[in-house]
């Protein structure tokens, strides 16, 4: 029998999920329950309009070199874009590689170097959201890489001239060279925008590799798929986005670090890298509280020595097996 058909089971994932709420509404900076919905909406015009103001912060970008056997490399580009690189092959997923984003402006840009992007070999979409399918980002990337999206997704890629564009419905599987990159779930909405008619799909996806099993989360919010991508494909390293959760709506379709923590409990991963943070405020939460929230639940659970956070353009080496090797 399926865990999910397990009453038991069942009743698990929602006394998890009305716990996390639970702990949501106690939490001091849960402001817009308090009644400071206005002060946050104010807070986040002011961000936005300072960031018009002000141009992107530019680290210099450092050439990343394919690691020895049994390696892998994870490269934080910014926003939701990482790459990943291993002895034969390097992957990157939801590029976004421009400055400006519906009018937002970064506050600190894609840090990837030239060579490396030029030397890609795979592609993860993760949905067709702007910020995730973005053709501009996507027309400066060498045109010989494959392409994986979603179901439904690409149509929209397919005139960019890349040499394959592979539809990946969850749980079917793509290999190239040492990596066999494998569709999961994930529960996020996954229209273009306001107006797209189509019904497209949404995917997040582990990367396995001699070096690490790694798992891209793609947009997500907390959901009972966890557990399951957790017992069946055992990710080493989770890549979870921690941004965009104010006003708590916005927790249907994206992750709280507090989301993320029980998710990467869930998942028995052994990194947490957390993602989508410090670019664009797509919340109304302030650009630097994901991080700050984020390491406070780490440390109160005793989980700091597995927290990884990247700057933009930074790197950490993971082994499997090794939890010496863990960490940037
Ligand atoms: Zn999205």
């Amino acid at each position: 029998m399926p865990p999910s058909a397990d009453p038991d089971w069942q009743r698990r994932v929602i006394e998890r999920a009305k716990e996390l709420d639970h702990e949501h509404r106690r939490h001091p900076r849960s402001l817009w329950q308090s009644g400071a919905g206005l002060a946050l909406s104010l807070h986040f015009l002011r961000t936005a309009t300072r960031q018009l103001l002000t141009a992107p912060r530019r680290p210099e970008p450092r050439r990343v070199e394919h690691p020895g056997p049994g390696q892998i490399a994870v490269t934080f580009v910014g926003h939701a874009t990482v790459m990943l690189t291993t002895p034969l092959a390097r992957v990157l997923t939801d590029p976004y590689l421009g400055d400006f984003l519906l009018g937002l402006r970064r506050a600190e840009a894609a840090c990837l170097h030239s060579a490396d992007a030029a030397d890609l070999n795979l592609i993860l979409i993760s949905h067709a959201h702007r910020d995730r399918l973005d053709l501009a980002s996507l027309r400066r990337l060498p045109g010989r890489a494959a392409v994986l999206v979603p179901p439904r997704c690409a149509s929209l890629v397919k005139r960019l001239g890349f040499a394959r564009v592979v539809e990946l419905a969850p749980g079917q599987s793509f290999e190239y060279a040492d990596v066999e990159v494998t569709a999961v779930a994930a529960r996020h909405e996954g229209a273009r925008g306001l107006f797209d008619r189509a019904w497209r799909g949404t995917c997040g996806y582990i990367v396995r590799s001699a070096g690490a099993n790694v798992y891209f989360a793609g947009g997500t919010a907390y959901f009972s798929g966890f557990e399951e991508i957790g017992r069946r494909l055992h990710p080493d390293v989770a890549l979870l986005p921690v941004a965009g959760y104010q006003p708590p709506v916005l927790r249907e379709d994206n992750m709280s670090p507090l989301d993320a923590v029980q998710a990467f409990t869930d998942l028995g991963a052994r990194l947490l890298v957390p993602v989508g943070h410090g670019s664009f405020p797509l919340g109304y939460e302030p650009l630097d509280e994901p991080l700050r929230w984020l390491r406070q639940i780490c440390a109160d659970r005793g989980l700091s020595a597995q927290l990884a956070v990247l700057g933009h353009g930074e790197t950490c080496f993971v082994r499997a097996g090794d939890g010496k090797s863990l960490g940037p």
